[in-house]
């Protein structure tokens, strides 16, 4: 049987990493964070000397990109080509380059199957900007998780700063804006929920209701 999986899309800040966290240690399921292989692309793509609007080069190197994923008491590890790239490809910088990449459909299609190999048994929580739009269209349970603008720079902000990046709010809020415009508008693949998501605005609510809401809602799909 095909394993269960349960998507959650939605803008950057909007709380879903650690929604996902929270519902794969609950359900006892892995994890797919898909922005971290469009991430690690962009990464690549500095290493390799290629152009972030090069769409036949980063084709090619998305096909034969070395990522490995490992899950540690310390997080989720990402190493890129043998090198450790976890705390490199977090920075705002490294958001908006991933996104650049993204917006190429051949780009996309490249990374499709390498996403889709992550749903294995007992179960799949999916986080990205297209789970359920188009990776995993028959998802169990799709969730679109939503924040006010203001809110998701702050959740990014402490985020940054816990990690010891210095980060400035105002300079923050001008990137998120910038990125999740280029989200929502590309062509292929934009940020938009699934006609059969269960949207949640989180602006006010606290991550335990969030959880909450979501598995109510996935009370007897999954
Ligand atoms: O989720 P995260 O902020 O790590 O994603 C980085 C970027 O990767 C996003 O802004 C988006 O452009 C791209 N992405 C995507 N599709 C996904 C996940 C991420 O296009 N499923």
């Amino acid at each position: 049987a095909i394993a269960p999986i349960i998507t959650v899309d939605g803008p950057s800040g909007s709380g879903k990493g650690t929604l996902c966290q929270l519902l794969a240690a609950k359900l006892g399921w892995h994890i797919l964070d898909s922005g971290a292989i469009y991430r690690v692309l962009a990464l690549a793509a500095l290493h390799h000397n290629v152009e972030l609007d090069n769409e036949l080069a980063l084709t090619i190197l998305a096909a034969n990109l070395d990522v490995r994923f490992e899950v540690t008491d310390n997080g989720l590890q990402v190493i890129l080509e043998g090198e450790n790239v976890s705390r490199e490809i977090r920075t705002e910088e490294a958001g908006f380059a991933a996104s650049r990449t993204a917006v190429y459909p051949a780009v996309r299609e490249a990374l499709l199957q390498r996403q889709r190999d992550f749903r294995v048994a007992p179960g799949l929580i999916a986080d990205g900007r297209d789970m359920g739009t188009v990776v995993f269209t028959d998802a169990n349970v799709k969730i679109f998780l939503d924040a006010s603008t203001e809110e998701r720079a702050i959740r990014r902000f402490n985020q940054l700063q816990d990690k010891g990046f210095d980060v400035s709010m105002s300079t923050l809020l001008g990137e998120i804006e910038k990125r999740d415009h280029q989200d929502r508008n590309r062509l292929v693949a934009p940020l938009k929920p699934a006609d059969d998501a269960l949207v949640i605005d989180s602006t006010s609510m606290s991550i335990e209701d969030v959880v909450a809401s979501v598995l109510a809602f996935a009370e007897g799909k999954i």
